[in-house]
């Protein structure tokens, strides 16, 4: 049973990055407002999560922990998915490939805390915190040294890290986001902050990417509102003129969720083709919403990629809704 979990865990968990992911999207799904993420050595030795969400009673830390719990779904709602997780994976994958430490504390309930290491659980034990829920992950992979070899460097591994946390920030921005590197102990050092962003949500949307992408990507960009089949499109494309040469600044989110898929980046690219040189990638952060029914968001446990039920009516609103878009302004 330990060997089949650290086999199915290392499905989710694939490098620290992977965990930052899955605990930074609980403290989403948890109503946070504010996520503070630490950690040291690229994550490899440790990981942690601080959140001001919801927090977990007592009684429900040892559900929390084992294995397919998760609180986000009942029969009726499999297609329908609105948070992030839904699998009830997470925690207990993490538990199986490093020493998990999950403190939490609900409203009007006590602090408590569970340790998860190699797969074996404590005793739920009380524990001091004002609300809310730390999560911490030491030394990944600890138990699976095969595991470990495939890790890059400290520096690979951190900023994998990085770029995981803005692409969820970017995602949330009325949600304040803080990560720090800690490694050698102190306060550490502050990679990235954002404050919650005030106003309505494309005000804020476009608040956070000035922030994580800059004010030269805002003000070279145009803002995108298209929908079609069923699907709606908004964010930001740059204008041609704005395009990067190596550095590709493609930022693509369905339902919420940050996603890597070749169908979409390559929807994006014909997009732009015209207006482009071979050389140059389009610049863009666009969110794709739909009805879970339309998505299939499940194909792979990490969860970036996605499988449309109609890919080609995805791949149009992209193109004609980028095309049309930028048409306007010229181009
Ligand atoms: P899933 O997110 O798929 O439900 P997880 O293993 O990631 O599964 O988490 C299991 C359960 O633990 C969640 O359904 C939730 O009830 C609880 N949980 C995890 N992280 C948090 C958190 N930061 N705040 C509150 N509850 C949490
Ligand atoms: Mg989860």
């Amino acid at each position: 049973e330990a060997a089949i979990n650290r086999i199915a865990a290392g499905e989710v968990v694939e490098r620290p990055a992977s965990a930052v992911k899955e605990l930074v999207e609980n403290a989403i799904d948890a109503g946070a407002r504010r996520i503070e993420i630490t950690y040291a050595d690229g994550g490899k030795t440790l990981i942690r999560v601080t959140d001001d969400g919801c927090g977990i009673t007592p009684g429900d830390l040892p559900l929390a922990l084992s294995r397919h719990a998760t609180s986000k779904i009942d029969g009726s709602d499999l297609l329908n998915i609105h948070t992030f997780g839904f699998r009830g994976e997470a925690l207990p994958s993490l538990g199986a490939v490093g020493r998990l430490t999950i403190a939490s504390r609900a409203p009007d309930a006590d602090a408590a805390e569970m340790t998860i290491a190699g797969g074996t659980p404590s005793a739920v034990k009380p524990t001091a915190l004002n609300g809310g829920t730390v999560v911490t992950l030491r030394d990944l992979f600890y138990a699976t040294p095969a595991r470990l070899k495939f890790m890059r460097t400290d520096r690979a591994e951190a900023q994998a890290i990085t770029d995981t946390v803005k692409r969820l920030a970017m995602a949330e921005p009325h949600i304040g986001f803080v990560l720090r590197d800690v490694s050698g102990g102190g306060a550490g050092r502050t990679v990235f902050r954002a404050d919650p962003e005030t106003g309505d949500l494309m005000g804020a949307m476009s608040q956070r990417l000035t922030r994580i992408l800059g004010r030269e990507f805002t003000d070279n960009a145009i803002a995108i509102d298209a929908d079609r089949d069923g699907l709606a499109m908004t964010g930001y494309a740059a204008l041609p003129t704005y395009s990067r040469g190596s550095a590709v600044a493609q930022y693509l989110f369905v339902n919420g969720r940050p996603v890597r898929d070749k169908m979409l980046t390559g929807a994006l690219r014909a997009a732009y083709r015209d207006l482009l040189s071979r050389d140059r990638h389009p610049a863009a952060a666009l969110f794709i919403e739909c009805e879970g029914r339309l998505v299939d968001v499940n194909v792979h446990p990490a969860k970036s990629e996605v499988r449309f039920r109609d890919p080609g009516a995805a791949r149009g609103l992209i193109v004609s809704g980028l095309r049309h878009a930028l048409a306007e302004q010229g181009h």
